[in-house]
């Protein structure tokens, strides 16, 4: 068997598409422009590239984007107080702060800081507390993606296994907070699961969001599953690689995301979705 290949290029542009055309109708009906402020602090090259890359896609679908550098040495105070004026800022209707920051801050604190409303990484607790309850105002852009990717392959969830190998805040745990809202019997593994093996092979779908190149091999995935490979890495040729061996996953799956083109460019698209979606909010458009 050769898996279909699932193109988060392709279904990611016609997502920011559509989110083109409603900012456009958003400015024309009610003069608003949605506007996302991203904070960057310090040099990290690979927070640069996201960064960059984040601007770009808003501004190429019509949104205000503007992002504030601010130097590695930034005190926790400055930083704070920077939130706090945008989140009193009516212009901006998204914030993001680029994780991770440097050590001297705390993510926590800088996070819990940011205006619920605005937060369109969805990472805020009382986000985070809403998307468990079943009400989220935004869903995490990555975990969010991803389910996009399942719906438009018309993966049936309902009543599906479901295992997701990484557990972090951003990735794992909200992943398994949208899988379980749409009916899938879920199980999320650690660095502390016993067999992983055993676990991803019940899988019906499966979501590696680890960081480790190559950790699921062709032989830990179920015949006909639907592979979702979150992980960005280098390999050991300097190339970006999943967490996901792809060759030999791919001839045991019935459908696989690739990397690069699969969950990193629906990541993106999600943000703008979020924030456009905070914009129509603040104009109190019914969603
Ligand atoms: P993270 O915070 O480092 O979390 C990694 C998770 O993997 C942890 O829960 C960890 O378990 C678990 N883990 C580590 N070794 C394991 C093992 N041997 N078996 C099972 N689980 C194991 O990473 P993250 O931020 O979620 O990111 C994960 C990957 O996704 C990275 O490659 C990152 O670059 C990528 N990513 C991609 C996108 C995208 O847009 N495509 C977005 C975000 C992240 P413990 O909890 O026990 O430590």
């Amino acid at each position: 068997m050769s898996a279909r290949i699932i193109d988060g290029k392709k279904l990611s542009a016609q997502i920011k598409e559509d989110v083109a055309q409603r900012v456009q109708a958003l400015q024309q009906k009610h003069g608003i422009q949605a506007g996302l402020t991203v904070v960057l602090v310090g040099e990290d090259p690979a927070s640069q590239v996201y960064v960059r890359n984040k601007g770009l896609a808003c501004e190429a679908a019509g949104l205000k984007s503007e992002i504030i550098r601010l130097p590695a040495d930034t005190t926790e105070t400055k930083l704070l107080a920077l939130i706090t004026r945008l989140n009193q800022d009516s212009s901006v209707h998204g914030i993001l702060v680029q994780l991770p920051l440097p050590a001297h801050l705390d993510e926590h604190k800088v996070i819990e800081t940011i205006a619920p409303h605005k937060d369109v990484d969805g990472f805020h607790v009382s986000n985070a507390g809403m998307l468990m309850t079943g009400k989220p105002l935004f869903a995490p852009c990555t975990p969010y993606g991803v389910m996009k990717m399942l719906e438009s392959e018309n993966v049936t969830l309902r009543g599906a296994e479901a295992v997701i190998v990484g557990a972090s805040n951003i990735v794992g745990k909200p992943m398994a907070m949208l899988l379980l809202a749409a009916g899938a019997t879920v199980t999320l593994c650690n660095s502390k699961t016993r067999d992983l093996a055993a676990q991803t092979r019940r899988a019906d779908v499966l979501v590696a969001a680890v960081g480790r190149p190559g950790i699921i091999t062709g032989d830990m995935v179920k015949p006909g599953a639907v592979v979702i490979d979150v992980g960005i890495n280098r390999g050991a040729d300097g190339k970006l690689c999943g967490d996901v061996d792809f060759a030999s996953a791919s001839a045991v799956a019935s459908a696989i995301t690739p990397v690069p083109g699969g969950v990193g460019p629906m990541t993106i698209a999600m943000l703008l979705v979020n924030t456009l979606e905070a914009a129509e909010r603040s104009a109190n458009i019914s969603l």
